[in-house]
């Protein structure tokens, strides 16, 4: 079995070096554990955060443990009455060939999902911050103009579409010409900006002509600068992440336009998806009914190999995913 252990705690950003594959042996299985065979692995920028050696809400990674995260795999033996061998679950695994599990900390992946990678990204935990985040703190409303912005990733795509199911009129920021055309010709956002072309100010009014009543921020820094100068009265800010915070090794000077929620009797508030772990049936139920109705369209970058899982990882802030980054590491 290979695993990867984290070999530092690194300052600024990550490196190969930071990440080490290592060879270990399966122990035998104890009653109620399984054995899961990774066919999908997720990697997500709150990684980041585990790679601090700081608590937040969320234990660090130990440098002398594999790390974890979101797996789709197969069972390859089980001493669970409840799991077979050859079923699919999730559950926050390994970066490794194969985790050795208690049962209790598995799901089933429903027969009905396809492709079953879907659970670890629109069907699973960043879609559930896309559909929590912008209907219960965002209440989006008919005609209202929200802003998106990591608008091509995993959560900023269902953000854009839920808002546009939802008759708002969207205005996604995302880095490249080719996000801002998939975005706007497959994904039916009004406005794409390219935050790495031009002026970002001068787009944003332009895209903005009525203002913003939601900016649902996936970044953080001068592009959640640049949106907060347009918002509207009881404007709502979604907190949901600062990708461009979390590789600085020196805090950034704070948000610039901050007097805005004061003048604008504005509101932000941050979030954490497992906050609704207790409605994650209804945002999941949801979200699979507007994918069966062709609503909701979702596109996955995957990285083959588990040898090449850092590479995927340090690929988040160089923005290489369209959609959900996901490394495949053996087949169904
Ligand atoms: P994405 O799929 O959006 O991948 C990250 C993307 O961020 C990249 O593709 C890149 O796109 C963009 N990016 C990277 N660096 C920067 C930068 N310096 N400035 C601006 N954009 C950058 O990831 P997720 O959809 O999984 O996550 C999106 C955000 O939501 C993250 O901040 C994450 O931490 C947060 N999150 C929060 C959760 C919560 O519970 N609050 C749960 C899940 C995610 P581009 O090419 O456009 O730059």
């Amino acid at each position: 079995n290979r695993q990867y252990f984290l070999t530092e705690f690194p300052k600024g950003m990550p490196t190969e070096e930071t990440f080490r594959l290592v060879e270990t042996t399966t122990p035998e299985l104890e009653e109620g554990q399984v054995l899961v065979r990774t066919v999908y692995l997720s990697v997500d920028p709150y990684m980041r955060g585990r790679m601090s050696g700081v608590k937040t809400y969320i234990d660090p990674f130990t440098l002398d443990r594999p790390l974890t995260g979101g797996v789709v795999g197969q069972v390859e033996a089980s001493k669970d009455a409840n799991f077979e061998v050859g079923e699919i679950v999730a559950g926050l695994l390994d970066w490794a060939d194969y985790t050795v599990a208690s049962g209790k900390h598995l799901k089933k992946v429903p027969a009905f999902l396809k492709p079953v990678s879907a659970a670890l990204g629109v069907a699973g935990m960043p879609g559930c911050t896309a559909y929590f985040g912008l209907l219960d703190i965002g209440q989006p409303k008919e005609g209202e103009t929200v802003v998106v912005s990591g608008a091509a990733g995993a959560v900023g795509t269902v953000v854009g579409q839920i808002a546009k199911i939802k008759g708002c009129r969207v205005v996604g920021i995302a880095g490249g010409p080719d996000k801002v055309a998939y975005l706007r010709d497959e994904l039916g956002f009004d406005e794409v900006i390219d935050y790495k072309a031009g002026d970002l100010r001068e787009a944003l009014q332009a895209a903005c002509p009525n203002g913003v009543d939601i900016y649902f921020d996936n970044v953080g820094g001068t592009i959640s600068d640049e949106v907060m100068r347009l918002i509207n009265f009881h404007a709502r800010i979604i907190l949901c992440g600062q990708i461009a915070d979390y590789n600085l090794e020196k805090p950034e000077q704070g948000p610039r336009h901050f007097g805005q929620l004061l003048v604008k009797s504005a509101m932000a508030k941050g979030f954490i998806v497992s906050n609704y772990n207790d409605r994650m049936l209804e945002g999941i139920t949801q979200i699979g009914q507007w994918l069966g109705e062709g609503k909701l369209k979702f596109r996955e970058t995957i990285t083959e190999g588990l040898e090449n899982t850092p590479q995927a990882f340090l690929g988040l802030f160089r923005g290489e995913n369209t959609g959900k980054m996901l490394v495949k590491v053996s087949d169904v």
